[in-house]
C-alpha cells in the first residue's frame, strides 16, 4: 500500500459530485495526512472560499483548483486548472460556458431517460434538489434511489456511460481553449488522470503535445487507484513530452476506502513536481532519488 502523501491535488467536495461539504473535505483530508492540497471540483469553483477557511483553521495549505471538462477529437477529457486567481475574467466566463452546459446537458439527459423507460424526469428533480453543479454522478445516484440501478457504477453501465441510452454528449470547450482560461488567470494547467482515456500510445502523446502548445504545464502522474504500471507509463509521457508531474486522489467519497485522500505513491526524480515554484506557494517535500 502506498504511504501517505502530503500533497494531494485533486479532490472533490459537495459543491460538484464529492460527497463531503468543503470544509469537511478539508478537515478529513488533513486527518488523512494531507497538508498541501487543491479543491478541484468538476467546472466550478464554488467550494473554495468554504474551503480556504477551513485550510486556515487546520493548517492546511489549500490551492485553488478545478476540474475543466473539456474536448478534444469529440472525446471529454478533464483538465485540472491549479493555482489561478478565481476572479480572472476569462476563467470566470468560461466557468459559466462550462456551468450552462452542464445545466442543460442535465436536461438533455432527463429526456432521453425518460425515452429510455428510465425515471428520468424525477431523477431531475433529485439532482436539482441537491443543489450542485450537476454531474452524471448525481444522475447515478438519483436513478439508485429510484430503484432504476443497485448501485452508481451499475447505473454508469447501464444509463449514463457513453454509448448508453441517457448519454448526451455535451459541448465542452476544447482542450486548448479551457487551457487557455486556466494560463490566462495565472495557474497551471494540468491533464488529469491521462491513462483513464480509450486513447492510443500515439493519440496520448498527440494530445499533450498539444497541450503544451495550448500552454498546459502538467500531467497526473500518480491518480488514485491507479496502480503501479499506469504510473510508469504516466512518467514517460511526463519525460517525453516535458511536462510536470502532479499527484491527486480523486477523492469523492468517505465510503470508498481504498482510495482516501492523500494515499498515493511518490512523484519519481525523474519528473519535476507542477507545484515546485511558482504560482504554488512554497511546501517542501523530499521526492525519491531518480
Ligand atoms: P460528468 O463530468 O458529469 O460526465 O461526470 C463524470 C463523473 O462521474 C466523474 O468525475 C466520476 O466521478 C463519475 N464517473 C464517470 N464514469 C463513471 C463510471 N463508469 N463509474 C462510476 N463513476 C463514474
Ligand atoms: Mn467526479
Ligand atoms: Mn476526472
Ligand atoms: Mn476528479
Amino acid at each position: 500500500m502506498n504511504p501517505v502523501s502530503p500533497v494531494d491535488l485533486h479532490l472533490h467536495s459537495s459543491a460538484s459530485d464529492g460527497v463531503l461539504e468543503p470544509a469537511a473535505l478539508v478537515a478529513h483530508a488533513a486527518g488523512c495526512g494531507v497538508r498541501f492540497m487543491a479543491l478541484t471540483d468538476h467546472d466550478t469553483v464554488a467550494g473554495l472560499d468554504e474551503a480556504a477557511a477551513a485550510a486556515k483553521r487546520l493548517g492546511v495549505i489549500l490551492i485553488t483548483g478545478v476540474e475543466l471538462s473539456v474536448d478534444w477529437r469529440g472525446r471529454a477529457l478533464h483538465v485540472l486548472g491549479l493555482a489561478f486567481d478565481p476572479a480572472a475574467l476569462p476563467l470566470v466566463r468560461g466557468l459559466r460556458l462550462l456551468q450552462a452546459e452542464r445545466l442543460e446537458r442535465a436536461e438533455q439527459m432527463a429526456a432521453r431517460l425518460t425515452a429510455a423507460g428510465a425515471p428520468g424526469d424525477a431523477a431531475l428533480e433529485l439532482v436539482h434538489a441537491a443543489g450542485q453543479l450537476p454531474t452524471r454522478m448525481h444522475f447515478a445516484r438519483a436513478l439508485v434511489t429510484l430503484g432504476a440501478a443497485k448501485d452508481a457504477a451499475t447505473a454508469f453501465d447501464r444509463w449514463l456511460a457513453r454509448g448508453r441510452p441517457g448519454y448526451f454528449a455535451a459541448k465542452w470547450p476544447t482542450l486548448a481553449e479551457a487551457t487557455g482560461w486556466v494560463v490566462a488567470a495565472g495557474g497551471s494547467a494540468v491533464i488529469a488522470h491521462p491513462m483513464r482515456y480509450p486513447l492510443s500510445a500515439g493519440a496520448r502523446r498527440e494530445l499533450c503535445a498539444e497541450f503544451v502548445t495550448a500552454g498546459g504545464r502538467g500531467i497526473e502522474v500518480i491518480t488514485g487507484g491507479g496502480g503501479i504500471r499506469n504510473a510508469d507509463q504516466a512518467i514517460a509521457l511526463a519525460v517525453r513530452c516535458g511536462l510536470d508531474g502532479s499527484v491527486g486522489s480523486d477523492f469523492h467519497d468517505p465510503a470508498i476506502p481504498w482510495n482516501p485522500p492523500g494515499r498515493l505513491a511518490k512523484l519519481p526524480g525523474s519528473v519535476r513536481p507542477v507545484w515546485a515554484g511558482p504560482p504554488f506557494p512554497e511546501f517542501e517535500t523530499d521526492a525519491e532519488p531518480a
